[in-house]
């Protein structure tokens, strides 16, 4: 395994354990509960957004380290954020963990681009992407549970 890769599964498995921004955020403006029954990702995430920026993002709930890992992720990349930014991550993110290794994608994404290895594994993109999803659906104010079936 090249050194890179080590590192980059130590981010997931660190995150995966010690999940950052985790429980939940008394002022939050949205909300959500995402999950994911192919793997059994359940995860909550609670966005404060003001003036058209996320200013902070919390999540609770359980799921497999890859979607706590990511959704830990997701709430450090995200802070201090505008609504336009959180699009163009969301879809640049997307496309990398469908699509898999990407440079300019990768250098563009920072430290999001650890998960881009999950590519290589379709059932696994899913619990990558739930936190995502369900963010978007929150910021949307839409109905309802997000599932990624
Ligand atoms: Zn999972």
């Amino acid at each position: 395994m090249s050194a890179l890769r080590q590192l980059y599964q130590e981010m997931i498995i660190d995150h995966g354990k010690r999940p950052r921004n985790f429980g939940t955020l008394p002022d939050a403006t949205h909300h959500k509960e995402g999950f994911n029954p192919l793997c059994g990702d359940r995860l909550t995430i609670y966005v404060s957004e003001k003036n058209n920026v996320v200013e902070k993002i919390c999540f609770e709930g359980s799921g497999c380290a890859i979607s706590v890992a990511s959704a830990s992720l997701m709430t450090e990349v995200l802070q201090g954020k505008t609504r336009a930014e959180v699009e163009a991550i969301f879809d640049d993110f997307h496309e990398l963990v469908t699509k898999g290794h990407n440079v300019v994608l990768e250098d563009r994404l920072g430290k999001l681009a650890v998960l881009a290895g999950v590519a290589e594994f379709p059932a696994r993109v899913k619990c990558a992407i739930l936190a995502w999803h369900t963010l978007k659906a929150a910021m949307a104010d839409d109905a309802g549970t997000v599932s990624t079936e």
